[in-house]
């Protein structure tokens, strides 16, 4: 049986992964020399604590351990390094304990001031009342990983990939590549990201889909290691804290105390890759009509709060780049459906694909 997959994001890798496994000759369709969507921009952070209990927690562990699987491969940089929010006023203290009372089933402590500086160093002490730390959370420098993982997969399965091949159109049994080619396959699977246009417009179009820009930033490297660190602001980005005693008394605190990051959908959230260079970000606006001008305010505002949190005030910035991922407007963490029979579109893991793809993968494909 063969399948196509069209796009190497991580969602194509964890859909192609899958399918080789299941025994189909897989061939992989990239219309870049190589990733260049979300799954490149990213922080690469494998954040089980931003997901809720239940089915989809399950996928994010199922995800750590298949990263953790492909890294011990050898070619994958990766840090298990938990992570710890930073929490500097009574409101985020008061949700962390909540957080912590009610998800029994993580690996969480409170750390003290002192704790918390002491295992990250660049932390500001001054203000700083405590940190929440969790265990479960690996790091990957995403634009190697994803470039990396299909040479893995490639080497030890049925798994092939063609770059500089863009798909123009699909149906049952077969698509149509840019330059006229076709290849037939038993079943495809689309995994376009936020390429709304080009295969099945009329689908996405009323598609419960929208997209978001997010502004990052990258740093000169460090001369200590860091684990990653979220702020308080993180309370209002992820589902895992949606149910919490107090978020409402917190937003309203932050529309006052933060207006300017509350309007551009900022938190704070900081990761380090192998040469100790910080990943910086991040904002999110939303629409489908996507602007492309980088707005400096954004930057300004993401690095102000930076800087109230982390004490570097030497922090030189050397990259900017804007991000974009597909996002499900009706609260869900993903989209599988038949367009055409035999022909799937798979999307719409919002800000939390790096996560959640391969355990949702190895549930979702592997029973189409
Ligand atoms: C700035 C930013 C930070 C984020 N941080 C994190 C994080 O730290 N942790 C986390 O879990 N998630 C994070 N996310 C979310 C995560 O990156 C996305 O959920 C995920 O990358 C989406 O993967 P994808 O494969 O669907 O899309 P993409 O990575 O965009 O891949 C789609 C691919 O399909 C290809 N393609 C599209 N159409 C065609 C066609 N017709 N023919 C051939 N190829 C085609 C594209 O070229 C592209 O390579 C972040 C996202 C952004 C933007």
């Amino acid at each position: 049986m063969k399948a196509i997959v069209i796009g190497s994001g991580i969602m194509g890798l964890a859909t192609a992964r899958v399918l080789g496994l299941r025994g189909f000759e897989t061939l992989v369709l990239e219309r870049n020399p190589k990733a260049q969507g979300s799954s490149i921009r990213n922080f690469g952070m494998v954040w089980p604590i931003g997901q809720p209990e239940g089915q989809a927690l399950e996928w994010a562990l199922k995800s750590r351990s298949i990263w953790l699987e492909l890294a011990s491969q050898g070619a994958i940089w990766h840090q298990k390094s938990g992570s710890i929010m930073a929490l500097r006023n009574a409101y985020e203290l008061a949700l962390a304990h909540n957080f912590l009372d009610v998800e029994r089933g993580r690996t969480l402590s409170m750390l003290h001031a002192e704790e918390a500086v002491a295992r990250a160093p660049y932390l500001k002490r001054q203000g700083l009342l405590g940190a929440l730390y969790s265990d479960s959370e690996i790091i990957v420098e995403a634009r190697q990983a994803i470039r990396v993982i299909p040479d893995l997969l490639s080497a030890t399965s049925n798994i092939r990939f063609r770059f500089n091949t863009a798909v123009k159109e699909t149906a049952t049994g077969y698509v149509i590549t840019a330059r006229g080619e076709k290849i037939d396959a038993d079943i495809i699977v689309i995994c376009n990201g936020y390429d709304f246009a080009t295969l099945y417009p009329a689908f996405f179009d009323t598609a419960p889909m929208t997209l978001s820009v997010l502004q990052m930033l990258r740093s000169e490297a460090l001369s200590l290691e860091t684990p990653p660190i979220c702020a308080g602001l993180t309370f209002l980005h992820y589902p895992s804290y949606q149910k919490l005693e107090n978020l409402e008394e917190y937003k309203v605190f932050c529309g006052q105390r933060y207006p300017k990051l509350i309007e551009y959908g900022i938190h704070l959230l900081v990761s380090q890759n192998e040469q100790r260079c910080l990943t910086i970000g991040d904002s999110h606006v939303y629409g489908r009509d996507i602007d492309p001008f980088r707005e400096e305010e954004i930057d300004s505002a993401i690095l102000d709060y930076f800087h109230e949190v982390f004490d570097i005030p030497e922090l030189k910035i050397k990259q900017r780049w804007n991000g974009t991922y597909a996002k499900l407007t009706n609260g869900f963490n993903h989209l599988l459906q038949e367009v055409d029979k035999g022909v799937w579109v798979f999307n719409g893991p919002g800000g939390a694909g790096m996560t959640l793809s391969f355990g949702m993968a190895d549930d979702l494909i592997a029973k189409l």
